[in-house]
């Protein structure tokens, strides 16, 4: 029973281990590129071993390694999958006030790259499994583990190769994952945003052309103006809203536990898509709020690169903008074409790069309703809500095998300016919520696999 096998834990103990585990991968150096996941593999092949738990590590090369072990289950239900990935981006180290792969712990913090994305996952899921097993908790579906290399520049190398490489060794029903599962104050009241969707990317470049010339006869056929007249057309007309799933989940989750003025205002944004973005400057939230749910209410383009002449007194005759495109769950590149042509006008050519599928995982299901009653138990008063990433994960790498992602690896709130910490200076994570989240990680699988 769920209950009696939780109960045989020593949390005390198990919570020593997991700072233990989480500063041993943190002094691992896995920035990608190069990644040396193998690093991370190699330490997680001998934790899991020494418990028991049979491993593989495979990947495209020996240093490029993804790491995967299973718990079996009695083949009553569907596998769940725990992904994360080992690699880190770079640092700029002297901006730091602490070593960035020392893993030192200074007023309850341990700081080091990787420390929220996303090594405290790794290790959260990889106690998750060690529990597990030591306790022998009877398993109706299997509990499958993934430590990816490779996910911050794509995850080609890492968990896209798996999926199309080796699938028989990560198919599962569902899956948790980075992207949510932090806790949030949004106007006082405190929420657990887990990901059930997130936006897929459609990125392009467009190119103008036009007459080249001499620069000090200009003329207007210059394809430089051209892009420019182009790209601010995209900051003057806003693509059209388009509501899923998560996203009303995601806003009527909040207005929940607000006081009825706000919850009022939250509401009124659901009310029609034509008025959704009246509504959402309405609102008596912060800026940055607003500016998330303009971004998961629609498809949304932000020109990045712009690429152009060469010489100071020649007009060229061509000019190109890169774009970072995303798009809602159920869209496709060519549907988002067919949105922004009007915008774009006939005179451009656009070349699509690389595109990754948007998902989107009920809100509803009997996952969530565990992840829910767990929370109740450990953070009474915190509401869990679905949310929409406007990022992108390995998740998308899922999506081809039918994955239902949820981004889940819960931490407790450390203070409002956290996050800009991942991919910045003095990434951290609290030992309390590092703990925390691993009980509550355990917890849910546990509960969740076992069918209790
Ligand atoms: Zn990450």
């Amino acid at each position: 029973m769920a209950q009696a096998a939780t109960s045989v834990i020593d949390w005390q103990a198990a919570g020593d281990e997991v700072i233990e585990h989480f500063r041993a991968l943190l002094r691992l150096d896995t920035r990608n590129p190069p990644g040396n996941e193998i690093r991370a593999a190699e330490y997680l092949r001998e934790m899991l071993e020494r418990e028991g738990i049979a491993c593989e590590i495979v990947g495209p090369t020996p240093e490029r390694a993804t790491l995967v072990a299973r718990l079996s289950g009695d083949g009553s239900g569907q596998p769940i999958l725990l992904m994360s990935h080992t690699d880190v981006v770079a640092v700029e180290p002297d901006k730091w006030t602490h070593d960035p792969f020392a893993a030192e712990i200074d007023d309850g913090f341990v700081y080091a790259r990787g420390a929220l994305d996303m090594k405290h996952m790794v290790t959260m899921e990889l106690m998750t499994m060690v529990l597990l097993k030591r306790a022998g908790v009877q398993l109706k579906r299997d509990v499958i583990y993934m430590a990816a290399a490779d996910e911050e520049v794509g995850g080609h190398q890492g968990a896209g190769w798996v999926a199309t490489h080796r699938p028989d060794l990560i198919q599962a029903e569902y899956a948790l994952n980075e992207g949510g599962g932090s806790e949030h104050e949004i106007n006082g009241r405190r929420y657990f945003p887990v990901q059930t969707a997130e936006k897929g990317t459609a990125r392009f470049r467009l190119r103008t052309r036009g007459r080249p010339g001499h620069g000090s006869q200009p003329h207007d056929d210059n394809a430089v103006l051209k892009l420019a007249a182009v790209l601010l057309r995209l900051r003057d007309q806003r693509l059209p809203v388009h509501f899923t799933a998560s996203l009303r989940g995601f806003v009527e989750g909040i207005a929940s536990a607000q006081p009825d003025d706000v919850a009022q205002a939250l509401r009124a944004v659901l009310a029609d898509e034509a008025n959704a973005d009246a509504a959402i400057d309405a609102l008596p939230l912060d800026d940055s709020f607003k500016l998330g749910l303009r971004a998961r209410v629609r498809n949304t383009v932000a020109p990045t690169i712009l690429k152009a002449g060469s010489q100071i007194n020649v007009i060229p005759s061509e000019a190109e903008a890169s774009l970072d495109g995303r798009i809602l769950p159920g869209w496709t590149p060519e549907r988002f074409l067919e949105e922004l042509r009007p915008i774009l006008g006939d005179n451009v050519e656009i070349e699509f790069l690389e595109p990754s599928e948007p998902l989107e995982a009920d809100p509803a299901s009997p996952l969530f309703d565990v992840i829910k009653a767990v929370l109740q138990e450990h953070a009474p008063g915190a509401t869990a809500i679905p949310t929409l990433l406007t990022g992108a994960t390995d998740a998308k790498h899922m999506a081809p095998l039918g994955i239902k992602v949820y981004g889940f690896a819960p931490g407790l709130y450390d203070g409002p300016a956290e996050w800009n910490r991942i991919h910045g200076h003095d990434e951290r994570c609290s030992v309390r919520s590092i703990q925390w989240g691993t009980r509550v990680l355990y917890e849910v699988v546990e509960r969740f696999a076992s069918g209790g």
